[in-house]
């Protein structure tokens, strides 16, 4: 058993196991009945508190929660009782936003309350969204430094610019390899005692409680949202998956009370948790690069807790959770149908919970899908497939015009490490 404090401050336990919550509080039937004339804040505020309560004073977590989501996560009707709910009006327009904030801001708290201070530092490893999310969420944070390393040319030039030209407490590490080397080296530097007796190292991938339980926060205000229309007695949740961070944080908020229906777990080629669930056997595989780069995992690391949440009961899971698993030829056939019929712009990752919903919807029920990133994040791709030209949002255009900065890494821990004792 840990503190949530050292959760999030040390990341990843000793046995290199994941954190989970000692228990999962309710939320009272009161706040079911009143959710839909709440805030997005104040919804979160509630969620936060039966999470977080006890481990961090009131007024912090309120002041944490408020500053976490000054933008919205509309909910959007796409076609018949198929909705879609907009993840990406944050600083850089993906989920991650959320998820990166709070657990910026819970660390900070920590270290302020701590008041010894030491410096944390956090390394990711990104393919693109995760370091972008995560540099800017920490961007300034006194007392956190970032190493956000990715691999040389494999990052697109828009993705890039978001966490190469933002300076202060954040540096670049481009690494001459692969996304998998740049993972390997910073699973690496956990394991190193040299490097944990320099220098106080964590997580800001999903691993971190802190990141992923407060994307629980839009799945009660999706159902708020729903239920003001009226549409929420057979909702159903669907998500775009890769880690399973995110689905799995809508499985706690269900754990605690949200009466959504059930769950789709949407995939790309990457079909590990969908044969899971068809065989009840878990085989890990190397991952395959798709279209919907984001989602490219072969063995993702919350299947662990989704697996402990349910007790390893298959048949538990497979009643609650269904799979489906898309080529790149159907997420471009998706993404063209969808344009044509109803005029809405999918990107890669939302196109596979879009064609989920279409097939997997039954009569009577309501779907809402995740739209996980704004589509000009992957304008190229978006623009080849529809023959548009979407507009790239002033946010994204302001990152354009810094200038790049970098630190060039071999794949080689030794020289990694070199570079971080250095430090
Ligand atoms: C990270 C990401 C995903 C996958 O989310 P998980 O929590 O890893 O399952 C899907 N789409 C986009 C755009 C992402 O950045």
């Amino acid at each position: 058993m840990a503190t949530l404090e050292k959760a999030v401050v040390k990341g990843l336990a000793e046995d290199k196991g994941l954190y989970m919550p000692e228990q999962i509080n309710k939320l009272p039937q009161s706040f079911f009945d009143n959710i839909e004339h709440l805030s997005f804040q104040e919804i979160a505020y509630n969620v936060a508190y039966a999470f977080f309560g006890d481990d961090v004073e009131l007024d912090a977590l309120k002041h944490i929660v408020y500053d976490t989501l000054a933008f919205d996560c509309p909910v959007v009707p796409v076609s018949d009782n198929i909705y879609t709910l907009e993840l990406f009006h944050g600083p850089t327009l993906a989920f991650k936003d959320v998820g990166a904030r709070f657990m910026a801001r819970l660390l900070q708290y920590f270290l302020k309350k701590e008041g010894n201070g030491s410096e944390v530092n956090v390394l990711v490893a990104t393919s693109g969204d995760t370091g972008s999310a995560v540099a800017n969420g920490f961007l300034g944070v006194d007392g956190i430094k970032v190493y956000v390393l990715y691999p040389k040319g494999k990052v697109s030039p828009i993705q890039e610019c978001q966490f190469t030209t933002l300076g202060k407490n954040i540096t670049a590490i481009e690494v001459d390899g692969v996304f998998d080397d740049c993972q390997a080296l910073v699973k690496s530097a956990f394991m190193d005692a040299d490097l944990n007796a320099h220098m106080k190292l964590t997580s800001a991938n999903s691993i971190n409680v802190a990141r992923f339980l407060p994307q629980a926060f839009y799945y009660f205000y999706a159902y708020a949202q729903m239920k003001k229309q009226g549409k929420a007695d057979q909702m159903v949740m669907c998500v775009p998956s890769g880690n399973f961070g995110n689905i799995c944080a809508a499985l706690f908020g269900h754990a605690m009370g949200l009466p959504i229906k059930r769950f789709i777990a949407a995939n790309n080629a990457n079909d590990i948790f969908y044969n899971y669930l068809q065989t009840g056997e878990y085989r890990p595989q190397p991952s395959k690069a798709t279209l919907a780069n984001a989602m490219d995992v072969g063995d993702p690391s919350n299947f662990a807790r989704i697996y402990d949440l349910y007790k390893g009961d298959h048949k538990a899971i497979t009643s609650l959770i269904s799979g489906a698993t898309y080529s790149d030829d159907q997420i471009r056939q998706t993404m063209r149908q969808c344009y044509a019929d109803t005029k809405y712009v999918l990107d890669p990752h939302g196109a596979c919970g879009y064609q989920a919903l279409k097939d997997l919807l039954q009569p009577g029920e309501a779907g809402v899908f995740c739209e996980t990133a704004h589509p000009a994040k992957f304008k190229e791709k978006v623009d080849d497939i529809l023959h548009t030209d979407i507009e790239i949002p002033q946010r994204l255009q302001e990152f354009m015009k810094g200038t790049k900065q970098s630190v060039s890494m071999s794949k080689d821990f030794a020289d990694f490490k070199q570079y971080l004792l250095s430090k």
